[in-house]
């Protein structure tokens, strides 16, 4: 497989031979008003540019996957430039009747037990924050891919480290793990996807895997940054395992 980190939650995932597009945020610098009552509240989204053009980003995609329909992982940029006949998984019906408004013609709803060309696609659970936050930030979704000639790899999405996230690793045993993992909050309500200690969890419930931590300084209401977690993985023992990837960085497995 290769994970080639976009920016944000967009990756490009190779798998199985098949090339996967998730959480397309395409739009470019400044696009959209910034996320309210957060951090940087002045700075508009996203707070970077693509590292390279949404032509190579979408060229030779097979599926997109979106975990859920913050803009911040499926915007109008996506929408505008994605081909309406593409192959497209949302996480429910409900983000599946909204994807098919805008045009798109081949939406499916991720299951358990969902095939894609041969590939295992796994609808995990996640939690967008902790308590009260839950009921604003609504439903998510993380998937699982498993293949014969592949290593498992596990996309935790928006998600806090909860018990869920440890079912997923005990069941799986994924040897690769994405996380996204910018610690973003807003002035109240605490983290709404993983922090440093999420991540430092993840490590422990998969020491083996390589984790690699994305959506990551692309937002306004980012509060752990690149270097701080990776002063944070030096610390705890676990740099080799996580990785902190550049917006347009690629690792092949
Ligand atoms: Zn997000």
């Amino acid at each position: 497989m290769n994970i080639h980190h976009i920016r944000n939650a967009t990756l490009v995932v190779e798998y199985a031979g098949k090339k996967f597009l998730i959480d397309p945020m395409l739009a470019e610098k400044g696009a959209y008003p910034p996320f309210p009552n957060a951090p940087r509240e002045d700075q508009y989204n996203p707070l970077v540019d693509l590292p390279t053009t949404i032509e190579s980003i979408i060229q030779g995609i097979d599926a997109v996957i979106v975990t859920h329909l913050h803009y911040d992982h499926w915007d109008e940029a996506a929408v505008k430039a994605l081909p309406k006949n593409i192959k497209l998984f949302s996480q429910n019906e409900e983000d599946a009747t909204e994807i098919r408004k805008a045009g798109f013609q081949n939406v499916e709803v991720l299951q358990e037990d969902t095939v894609f060309e041969g590939i295992q696609l796994i609808k995990t659970k996640g939690e967008h924050g902790r308590g009260e936050i839950l009921k604003l930030a609504g439903l998510v979704c993380g998937i699982v891919f498993k293949h014969s000639s592949e290593q498992t790899l596990y996309v935790a999405g928006d998600t806090v480290w909860y018990d869920a996230v440890q079912e997923v690793i005990n069941l799986h045993q994924p040897e690769v793990i994405v996380v996204n993992a910018g610690d973003n909050q807003f002035n109240q309500g605490g983290s709404l996807v993983m922090g440093k200690d999420d991540v430092y969890e993840v490590y422990r419930a998969a020491p083996n895997a390589k984790i690699i931590a994305v959506h990551m300084e692309a937002v306004n209401h980012w509060t752990l940054s690149k270097e701080e977690l990776k002063s944070f993985a030096n610390k705890k023992g676990m740099s080799d395992n996580v990785l902190v990837p550049n917006d347009g960085e690629s690792y092949p497995f």
